[in-house]
């Protein structure tokens, strides 16, 4: 596995590969790998491709105020996890080397990204958007990899797909979760021992909507007072930002919950800013 710094020398060598008859499979990061990360490297190097994996904080999706600073940064032990997942090449560029000036383009999307994290998160999507285009287009993959984890990020980046005529499928992965049911996330690491205790309640409250949905619930709004209450009972937990109960394509609350549901929420326990989601279908 080699650890690549330049766009030069990644297009260069991908280009050697090609040449050679592979095609790329890409999971893109924000580094500090878990085994979230690892689950859509694996699947990146294993569906046949050449893996390819990106560590990058993109500044572009942190708006003034947020934690770019103290985003956790652990280089040797992410090339470790990579190397272990089959990914051949880390892309691993400075902010400098991706933004060697400021951008006079920025890709942005409507509707999808507008609720939800879109309202608490006003520039973040957009930072997201440009980025992914620029590494897409960098390590040109036929498939790439994503965490239903962040689930409007997912269906914010197949529509861009859709829209800009994108070469690469974007895939979707299965959350994966710690034993007490805590969705994984490199902001994990910097919860307090107080709130690590009581992050589990985010997952819990999110179980306990879509067992009502699954009992015949159909009301978002119950399922939403359900979920809220659920997450009340944390004491160090602030209201959470939003609880969002879906319509799974369009991101948007029906009157009637019917077909594919998805429950969303983004709880802050001190500064550590915690998302999930679920999904069930009524069938
Ligand atoms: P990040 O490094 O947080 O930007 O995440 C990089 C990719 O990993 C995104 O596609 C995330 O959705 C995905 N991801 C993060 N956490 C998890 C998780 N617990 N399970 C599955 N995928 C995840």
């Amino acid at each position: 596995m080699m650890i690549v710094r330049t766009i030069g020398e990644l297009r260069f060598a991908l280009a050697k590969q090609r040449a050679n008859g592979w095609t790329v499979g890409f999971a893109p990061t924000m580094g500090a790998l878990h085994d979230g990360h690892r689950s859509l490297m694996e699947a990146a190097s294993w569906d046949g491709c050449l893996g390819v994996a990106s560590i990058f904080v993109n500044p572009l999706q942190f708006a003034a105020g947020e934690d770019l600073d103290s985003y956790p940064r652990t280089l040797d032990a992410d090339a470790a996890m990579a190397e272990e997942a089959g990914i051949s090449y880390v892309f691993a560029p400075s902010a400098v080397e991706m933004y060697p000036e400021p951008s006079w383009t920025t890709v942005s999307l409507d509707v999808v990204t507008e609720p939800w994290e879109g309202e608490s998160r006003p520039t973040h999507f957009a930072g997201v958007a440009t980025v992914m285009t620029k590494l897409l287009s960098i390590v040109g993959p036929c498939r790439a990899y994503f965490g239903e984890k962040d689930y409007q990020q997912l269906a914010m980046l197949r529509r861009m797909a859709y829209d800009l005529n994108l070469d690469a499928e974007i895939i979707g992965m299965p959350t994966i979760r710690e034993d007490d049911g805590l969705a994984m996330s490199s902001r994990n690491r910097r919860l307090t021992p107080e709130h690590r205790a009581e992050a589990p309640i985010v997952s819990q409250a999110l179980r306990l909507g879509i067992a009502a949905i699954d009992a015949g619930e159909t009301n978002p709004a119950t399922v939403e007072a359900l979920i809220r209450d659920a997450l009340s009972t944390a004491p160090s937990a602030d209201a959470p930002d939003y609880v969002a109960v879906v319509d799974a394509n369009s991101l948007r609350t029906p009157d009637h919950l019917t077909g594919e549901v998805r429950v969303l929420t983004a709880v802050r326990f001190g500064d550590v800013r915690l998302i999930d989601n679920m999904g069930t279908l009524i069938s």
